[in-house]
């Protein structure tokens, strides 16, 4: 795990990423301008701040790596398991698609989601020079939406899962994340005996490890190059947003990523 710097903005990086004709950065919420409890590089436009800052911040990080605010392809993250493939940017008049996992091939298209407690998951073909950004909470988790952007990535692009390189970004800790029982149930209908291992019982309530079972979810997919951040949200406040460690009153932080031209 690597973090970087640069005009102000702080941001992690994948060590296996290195050296790949990629850009990525999993982006703090450091460097930005919104007010509190949105401080301060808030990029959720649905979360109460004032959307002139929230746009001020979506440019500050365009500026800041280098790539034009007109290239970013987003979407309205459900809670889903739809991924979808996309060869440009969503242009400002077209509504955001309903998706949680987006890909893409093409250099020129950055693409963009917005995190506070689910697990960012990056992918990369190196092969055939394709990307993918997925948001997994406990939902996309047991809907195996990681599984369905490797699958997607196979049909799109060509891609080996066995080529492919994942990076599990910072996200809720298994400490931090107490669920009710039919979170559990869920995961026990999905993964069968297996979702156990996923789960710890503390004084009678549950906590769902989301990396452990997105890994699994990886690794079913064919995936064997897999990071693991190990950087939780909600224990670090000073350099994320966390939606249960803020109590529902916070922001988003940007997870951005493309293809180099070259
Ligand atoms: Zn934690």
């Amino acid at each position: 795990m690597v973090f970087q710097e640069k005009n102000g903005l702080r941001y992690f990086q994948f060590a296996n990423f290195q050296g790949l004709p990629i850009f990525h950065a999993v982006l703090t919420r450091r460097g930005g301008v919104s007010q509190p409890p949105f401080d301060t590089l808030n990029t959720g436009g649905t979360v109460g701040d004032d959307p002139q800052a929230v746009l001020e911040n979506h440019q500050h990080i365009y500026n800041t790596f280098g790539y034009p605010f007109a290239s970013r392809f987003d979407v309205w993250q459900v809670h889903g398991n739809y991924v979808m493939c996309t060869d440009k940017p969503r242009t400002i008049r077209t509504p955001h698609p309903k998706a949680d996992g987006i890909l893409t091939n093409t250099p020129g298209v950055t693409l963009f989601m917005r995190f506070a407690d689910c697990v960012p998951i990056l992918l990369v073909d190196p092969e055939h020079k394709a990307i993918g950004i997925v948001h997994a909470g406990w939902q996309g988790t047991y809907k195996r939406i990681a599984q369905q952007a490797v699958e997607k990535m196979t049909v799109c692009f060509g891609t080996k899962p066995e080529t492919l390189l994942a990076g599990i970004g910072p996200s809720i800790c298994q400490s931090c994340y107490q669920v009710g029982s039919e979170v559990f149930q869920a995961f026990t209908a999905a993964f069968g005996d297996a979702a156990q291992r996923y789960f710890m019982q503390n004084d009678g309530d549950w906590y769902l490890d989301l990396w452990k079972a997105n890994a699994d979810v990886l690794r079913q997919a064919g995936v064997r190059q897999i990071e693991t951040a190990g950087i939780c949200t909600a224990c670090n406040l000073a350099d994320w947003y966390s939606h249960r460690g803020e109590k529902g009153k916070t922001g988003r932080f940007a997870v951005l990523m493309c293809i180099e031209d070259n």
